[in-house]
């Protein structure tokens, strides 16, 4: 499998320099990527992206057809989500919701809240008072649960089971199910238990975790005396930085779901992947600028870097990318050309740290070259700080059928 796909290496190619750095989407390959997800999880299994990964709008719309709604973390994200894929099922999380935002949501008639704090939760039903007097507003606490060592210890972004600003301690969990059960709250509906725990697991460790978080939940819900109708197991699927050609196994996690589902019949369950559903779909294109020699080794410097890709430098990682060759060199003078087998590819910022991938099998690179970095479809833009150094932004490419440009 290439990381390349035929369309966003086209227009990769036939972008003038003056267009470089741009963001191109594949959404063909998106569409298709959703489908094969959607085709691995069992009917009963309720699909939501969350909308954090990458919110643009062609990419919401796009997955449109194979998720059952989006997760949007806040009042700015609720607002952007209705409004690009309008009437679809939204769930509201993440930690710090203002009362405004809050308000905002419930006016909107937002379908389900994951409630965060017992705070949260007493705003929250002061506030649908108020707002939404005749309705009832479905509630799901996430809790920071204790999950098996073993699955968390492969994660690289564990934040269950451990001290966190996310969710309820789960030693709160009978006071809030009370709170939600015994009449002080009704116009809130205890619809059932959210859980987050990790990012970058694999298949068989994210079943684990969605094993447990469902025995818990319903643990909760019997010691109550009380029906859960849903449990939502979280995101985190892994995306391999440095294998860029292998995918989370959806086939191993649906049959585990679909197991867990045929145990407990009366529950709907819910995933909410980001990064695994559009991490594949985008790439970051960009060309070399100066190839240098310094102390032993080479540097190519690339038109861009990480305030537009933040991705490598967050996360540690090289960036996997694809070398594509321009033979036009316009100059009179010799083209700079990397000498040895391995090339580090930086951007153009003041800073040792705006490195986009390490010590690239790139011989012969040369300035003027083309250079495309995959897996850049999610926490890429959105997450990178566009200002600093006021370089000037990149273009935005969506391929579709009819590769519609922006
Ligand atoms: C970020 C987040 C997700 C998505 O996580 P991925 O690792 O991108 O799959 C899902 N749910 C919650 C509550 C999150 O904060």
């Amino acid at each position: 499998m290439t990381i390349l796909t035929a369309a966003v290496r086209d227009r990769v190619l036939s972008l003038p320099s003056s267009e470089l750095p741009a963001y191109v989407y594949d959404l063909a390959a998106l569409r298709e990527h959703a489908a094969f997800v959607r085709a691995a999880l069992p009917e009963r299994v309720e699909l939501y992206y969350a909308a954090k990964a990458n919110p643009e709008p062609e990419i919401l719309a796009a997955l449109s057809p194979y998720v059952d709604g989006y997760e949007v973390a806040s009042g700015g994200e609720l607002a952007h989500v209705a409004k690009a894929v309008p009437g679809r099922p939204l769930a509201f999380g993440g930690p710090g919701k203002a009362p405004a935002e809050i308000t905002a949501a419930l006016e909107r008639g937002v379908e389900r809240f994951h409630v965060e704090s017992a705070h949260e939760l007493h705003m929250l039903a002061a506030l649908a008072r108020q707002a939404a007097p005749g309705t009832r507003v479905a509630v799901l606490p996430r809790f920071n649960l204790p999950v098996a060592a073993g699955s968390l210890a492969a994660s690289s972004l564990a934040m269950g089971g451990r001290p966190a600003p996310f969710g309820l301690d789960p030693s709160q969990a009978d006071t809030v199910v009370r709170l939600l059960t015994d009449g002080t709250y009704p116009h809130l509906e205890l619809r059932g238990v959210h859980a987050h725990l990790a990012s970058g697991l694999r298949a068989p460790e994210l079943l684990t975790v969605a094993e447990s978080i469902v025995s818990w939940a319903v643990g909760l819900a019997e010691r109550h005396g009380v029906r859960l109708a849903e449990v939502n197991v979280g995101g985190g699927m892994t995306v391999d930085y440095g294998v860029p050609e292998s995918r989370f196994d959806w086939a191993a996690y649906g049959e585990g779901l679909a197991q867990l589902a045929s145990r407990h019949p009366d529950l709907t369950l819910r995933i909410e992947p980001g990064r695994a559903l559009t991490a594949y779909c985008g790439w970051y294109a960009t060309e070399v600028l100066d190839v240098k020699h310094s102390h032993g080794e080479e540097f190519a410097v690339a038109r861009g870097g990480t305030h537009h890709l933040r991705t490598p430098a967050t996360k540690g990682h090289d960036q996997p990318c694809s070398v594509l060759e321009v033979e036009d060199w316009s100059y009179p003078w010799p083209r700079p050309v990397a000498q040895r087998e391995l090339v580090t590819l930086t951007g153009q910022l003041c800073t040792p740290k705006d490195v986009l991938a390490r010590n690239v099998p790139a011989p012969g690179l040369r300035a003027g070259d083309r250079v495309a970095f995959a897996l850049a479809g999610a926490y890429a833009w959105n997450i990178s700080h566009h200002d600093f150094l006021m370089h000037p932004r990149p273009g935005f490419h969506f391929l579709d059928a009819e590769t519609i440009g922006r």
